[in-house]
Formats: structure tokens, sequence, C-alpha cells
């Protein structure tokens, strides 16, 4: 036999083996338990092997588990389609299902510049974005992350749409303090779209909780509100990338929901299918869908597992057993009660130099000085350290942080499954 190869994440380390999952909880095959705190990659928000997905994946897989998108649609994707629109404020109507995370922003940057051109308007074709965001890995949805770490090797091959300061108050650029700092990092949206021309600008992307690239970084109250003004008031899309916090991770089905602002476009992922089965969301609002539908009729895009039953009646059982169960309703309190003792530990140890986030999307970011904020010397790889031997010890936990220097430190982000309980 000739030898074979996983390819890991780091070539050079070795990763324990999972037996299976039980709710808060993955077990090693050599019996170790770890808690979940960070749901995977913020992914597994109802908890692991949760009989009711298991069940509705199963009847499905009786029916019939692939049907292609071009020939068929099934059960399953209409009814899941249906369910979101419900789910979903304002007229968020029109579900394109993908694989990923980055299949669903990517395909949003692909509606936006198609709305302007069926619109008769060629020259909207840049996407705006935040240094410190994340938004995937494939090319397009690279281009659009404020994550030079992830970047690095592939410049020649990206747009360069970052373009503003993220709303980052523990490290403001601006040195102000919210509420009374007029949202100049919001504002930065202004100065860019006079500089390039809104008639070059389809769309501005953001996360509402920047995840992997900050650690949970949360506006101050009025920012999306601002953002949104400046992209109406310049014909600009605005999509939200709701991939990490989309699904109740922050509370409501959409966090944008907090500050009332609904988007031209969403993305969903992750808490979608709940790990259970791949699958994300472009969803995309009535009156963006509007010139398409007078126009072309087509999406541009798509992709050979989109809307397979299989996925879809996954994410339908996620939803329904959200809704069943409530989940949503508890994750406020659950989160007051988790950001407390996170203070409490900050207390403790003077490292961590905030504690922050929405909903059940916490973080913590590491620094030496406290007082001054100076982060880490990134040859420490302070982060890495800190989940390795969160691993060691039980406890899982999700690396972030772009990796910015001065700027974006190390953190961790802490984000179990909805489910969990207090005592856990
Ligand atoms: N957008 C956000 C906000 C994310 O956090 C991620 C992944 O971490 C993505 C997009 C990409 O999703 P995926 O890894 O499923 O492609």
């Amino acid at each position: 036999m000739r030898p074979s190869y996983l390819i890991k994440p780091a070539l050079d380390e070795s990763y324990p083996e999972i037996d299976y999952g039980k709710g808060t909880y993955l077990f090693d095959k050599d019996g170790k338990k770890y808690l979940d705190a960070a749901s995977g990659a913020v992914t597994a928000n109802i908890g692991h092997g949760v009989p009711e997905i298991i069940l509705a994946m199963h009847e499905q897989s009786k029916r019939v588990s692939f049907v292609y998108r071009s020939q068929f649609t099934s059960e399953a994707a209409e009814k899941l389609a249906e369910k979101l629109s419900d789910s979903l404020p304002g007229d968020l109507n029109w579900s394109f299902f993908v694989n990923s995370g980055s299949e669903a922003t990517e395909t949003a940057l692909k509606i936006a510049i198609q709305y302007w051109q069926e619109k008769g308007v060629k020259s909207k074709t840049k996407i705006l974005s935040r240094w410190v965001s994340y938004h995937g890995i494939t090319l397009g949805a690279l281009s659009m992350s404020g994550h030079p770490g992830r970047r690095a090797r592939f410049v020649p091959l990206l747009e360069e749409f970052p373009t503003i300061s993220p709303p980052y108050c523990y490290r403001c650029p601006y040195q102000k303090s919210a509420p009374d700092c007029g949202y100049l990092c919001a504002k930065e949206l202004e100065g860019a779209i006079k500089r390039i021309g809104a008639d070059h600008i389809a769309a501005f992307i953001a996360e509402p909780v920047i995840g992997a690239a900050g650690g949970a970084i949360s506006p101050p109250e009025g920012y999306y509100e601002t953002i949104k003004k400046i992209c109406d008031d310049n014909n600009i899309l605005f999509i939200a990338d709701e991939v990490m916090t989309g699904f109740g991770r922050t509370g409501p089905m959409l966090a944008m929901e907090h500050w009332n602002v609904i988007p031209d476009i969403v993305a969903l992922g992750k808490g979608m299918g709940a790990g259970y089965a791949p699958i994300a969301a472009t969803v995309v609002s009535d009156h963006v869908m509007e010139p398409i539908l007078k126009g072309s009729k087509v999406i541009m895009s798509g992709h050979t597992l989109s809307a397979n039953p299989q996925s879809c009646a996954a994410a339908l059982a996620v939803l329904q057993y959200l809704e069943d169960n409530q989940i949503l309703n508890d994750v406020e309190s659950k989160s007051v009660y988790l950001k407390n003792r996170l203070d409490q530990v900050k207390n403790k140890f003077s490292f961590i130099g905030d504690v922050r986030g929405k909903g059940l999307l916490l973080g913590l970011e590491f620094v030496k000085l406290p007082a001054s904020k100076i982060p880490f010397d990134q040859s420490v790889k302070l982060t890495e350290l800190v989940v390795k031997t969160g691993r060691e010890h039980g406890i899982l936990l999700y690396p972030a942080g772009a990796g910015l220097d001065g700027l974006s430190g190390d953190a961790v982000i802490i984000a179990p499954p909805l489910t969990i309980t207090k005592r856990e």
C-alpha cells in the first residue's frame, strides 16, 4: 500500500481523533472529553449529536440526497427558502443556496455587481470593505477580506477592496470613546466614496461582529445606522456578512436586528447547517432582485452541490429545532452570565486586555501591557499557545486576529453552542 496523507492545517502537528460528539462535548478516541467552547469554528450552534437533525437527514437520504439544481427543485430546498424568508427581517425573500460561507459572500459580490449591470450601470464593480475583516478564502471573498495574514500569498491575484477602519473601540484609531466618538470610523466610508466615486462602487460589505480577523469586535450603538445611511445616500448596496453571526449567534436571527438595520443582501453559513451538513446561503431582498427579474432572469453563479436536498433538510431541521426549543430566547441571558464570568477572569490575569462581543460570540484580546495595550511580539504566538493549552485542558477555543502589526493583536473567540447550560 502506498503511503497516504491527509492534509491538515499544520503539517507538522498531530491532531486528536474525535470519536463522537454529544451536546456541548466532543470525545476523542482515547476517551478524553472536550468542552466545545467555540462550537468548532462558531458552527455547531445547537451542539453535537442532536437526534432531530440526524433523523431529518436520514429521512431525506432515504428519499433522495442529490438532485441537480439546473434540472430539478426539491421539497427540502423549497421549504428551506420559505422558512428562511419567514425568519429574516424586511424583504429578504430570495435564497440562493451554496456550500460555504466563502461561496455565500462571493455570490453576494456577484449579485451586487449584476444588480447594477441589470440597471444599466456598468461602472459599479467595486465592493468596499474594512481592514480587520474576514469574508472567506476563495479569491473574490479574500479580495474583500481585510486579513493580511490570509491575503499574503495571493496578493497579485486580489482586488484591494478593504478600505476603511473597523469599529474597533478597544484600539480606536481616533483615540475616542463611544458613544461620543461621532462614528468617525463609519464616516471614513463617506471619504472613500468621494475618493473612488460612487459610480464605481457596487456595495459595501461588513461582518456585524468582526470574528476571525479580530476576535468578536462589536461596534458601538449607532455605527451600523450610520453605515447604512451612507450606503443609501450614495446608491451603494449594503451586504451583511452574517456567516458567523446569523442563525441566532448573537440573539436575534441576524445580528443586524440589534440595530434595526436591514441589509440589501445577507450571507449566511456556519450555524445554518450547524455542522451537520455543508450549507450556506446568499439571501437577496425583493428590491435587489427586481431588475434581475425584469432583465436577464438568471443569477450568474452556482455550484454543483447548490441546494442539494440533503443539506437543505439538515438546515431546515436546524431552523425547526431553534424554533421548537426557543433557543434564541435565552442567548442574551447566557451572554450576560458568560461575559460577567469572563470579566472576572480578566481581573485575575493582566494579559487579558479586553473582553467583548455580542450574544454568545465573545472574545478575549491578549496584551503584553494592559495600560498601553501593547500586543505580544508575534514570535511568541500567544493565540496559538492559548488555544493549544486550552485543548490540552479539554476546552476548545477559536483563534482570531488579523496579524496587523500594532492594530489587531492576539485574540480568541468563545462561542459555545447556543444550547450550552450555565452549569456547563
Ligand atoms: N464570513 C465570515 C464572517 C466568516 O467568519 C467566515 C469563516 O470564518 C467566512 C465568511 C467564510 O466561511 P467558510 O469558512 O464557510 O467558507
